[in-house]
């Protein structure tokens, strides 16, 4: 559709009455240009709400979960409340009611089965965006601006893996086409759950936790939109985290390729795979802050306008872990050994953050989440049995007190000496560099540091590339 606008806001730009109508009049404001389409994620905190009962009811704690539906029952009907005036609450208290009372029926489901199934879970977290779609549907009818509620399942069409589910494309193209067209034509603002999908047979599906980001732009490309605003409650893409760099500036532009790899490599404001389906149509994308809303934000383009040298940004991860491989007799090839652990990886489902090996013994090792640990071990451990039973691997080893830097940006390739200035600024800081991986596209470079010196590595490396002075000096070029 021509000029349609998706905008997507975050759970704390949901996250109570007050914010949601801020979030309204942002809408407001953007429909009066051109159409939009609104995609929200849960309030905040509710996601994990809605986990933590269905734990608990697996669990068998009936009273915990008793006690959880409480909380999320007072906190949508409060919201309610304080949001829409007397003579339109009946209706949605009473929407929320039973929106309220379906999670509950699941939720019981899992308590007297004792078990959580996967398409059971999705089925019912993706209640905390079902909600949080009607609060905000009915905030802005009450506003007099036509809005209608859709559920993501109506929409979006994925593969079957539960709780990481992936986007058919083209089925979600038509579908998405079917059911939100004839509400933009008619002037009306759908508002879809972000998070959830259902499967080409309809059975519900989530796209992995942060996921709404991803929801939105599924959609854009599936309804060809010209741009897709991502708001949130921090101003945009940051050069680094300002609680451990506070000199940090906000980017007024980068690359899908920067943001991705920053996205994926720590930086929280947008979800991992949120780009992939854009670049094809080149859709651009703002990353803007609903609480500042009049501040530019950054904007997630194709090419940068001006070129840039140097890098634009820099990352951590903490909550990760090393394993190293290495082989203990000249029986096992060092490309075997790791073509193995590959296929291991792979069939974890894991996701590999940085993999390096240089000796000539050829032991290698790699980073990967902390959260997939023990699958990637497990996958590992039977991958390579027979290796590890006859000693011609050595036992595999795991390191969890590191932790991930990453320095990323288009304009570092090619550029000499600036991995020198790095480890460099890090060694003066006399943290010592574990790892070191950096790809032949020389858009990022990761380093693998003892866990407690990460935080002054990130700075050292953020105030010795002049990274957030290269970012104000590119800004006021801009405006000058
Ligand atoms: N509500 C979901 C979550 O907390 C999805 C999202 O917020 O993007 O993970
Ligand atoms: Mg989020």
């Amino acid at each position: 559709m021509n000029d349609l606008l998706v905008m997507k806001f975050g759970g704390t730009s949901m996250g109570s009455a007050g914010c949601i109508q801020a979030a309204a009049r942002i809408i407001a404001q953007g429909r009066e240009r051109r159409p939009v389409v609104a995609v929200v994620s849960a309030m905040s905190k509710i996601t994990d709400l809605l986990l933590d009962s269905l734990r608990r009811a697996e669990g068998g704690d009936g009273p915990g979960l008793e006690a959880n539906l409480q909380k999320l029952q007072d906190r949508h009907t409060l919201t309610c409340r304080e949001l829409l005036p007397p003579e339109k609450q009946e209706a949605a208290l009473q929407a929320v009611h039973n929106l309220v009372a379906e999670f509950q029926r699941i939720a019981n489901g899992v308590l007297m089965l004792g078990e959580r199934p996967p398409r059971s879970v999705d089925e019912a977290i993706a209640i905390g965006e079902r909600l949080s779609a009607l609060l905000m549907a009915a905030c802005l009818e009450s506003q007099g601006i036509r809005a209608v509620a859709v559920n993501g399942a109506e929409v979006i069409v994925t593969d079957a893996v539960f709780g990481s589910a992936s986007p058919l494309m083209e089925p979600t193209r038509d579908k998405a086409r079917q059911n939100l067209l004839p509400w933009l034509e008619g002037g009306v603002i759908p508002v879809v759950t972000g998070f959830n999908g259902a499967t080409v047979d309809g059975r519900p599906t989530t796209l992995g936790r942060g996921g709404s980001d991803f929801s939105a732009s599924i959609l854009a490309a599936a309804l060809d939109a010209a741009e897709l605003w991502i708001w949130t409650d921090v101003d945009g893409i940051m050069t680094a985290d300002p609680r451990l760099a506070p000199d940090a500036a906000v980017l007024d532009e980068v690359t899908y390729g920067e943001a991705a790899e920053l996205a994926y490599r720590g930086a929280k404001v947008l979800h991992p795979r949120t780009l992939a389906p854009l670049v094809e149509k080149q859709i651009p994308v703002w990353s803007k802050n609903s609480f500042a809303p009049g501040k530019p934000g950054t904007k997630i383009v194709p090419r940068l306008a001006a070129e840039e040298h140097g890098p634009r940004a820099v990352t951590s991860m903490t909550n990760v872990a090393l394993v190293s491989l290495e082989p203990a007799s000249a029986v096992l090839s060092g490309t075997k050994a790791m073509a193995r652990a590959l296929e291991a990886l792979s069939a974890a489902n894991a996701e590999v953050l940085a993999l390096s090996s240089s000796s000539y013994r050829q032991s290698f090792c790699f980073l990967v989440r902390k959260d997939e640990l023990a699958a990637v071990l497990e996958c590992l451990e039977a991958t390579l049995s027979l290796e590890l039973a006859h000693g011609y691997l050595k036992p595999i080893q795991v390191d969890e007190n590191v932790g991930l830097l990453s320095v990323v940006g288009e304009g570092m390739k090619g550029t000499p000496g600036l991995a020198g200035r790095i480890f460099t600024a890090i060694s003066r800081e006399n943290v010592n560099i574990i790892s070191i991986a950096q790809g032949s596209s020389e858009l990022t470079i990761s380093i693998v540091v003892r866990r407690e010196g990460l935080e002054k590595a990130v700075r050292a490396v953020h105030s010795e590339c002049r990274i957030a002075e290269q970012a104000r000096v590119r800004k006021q070029g801009e405006r000058g």
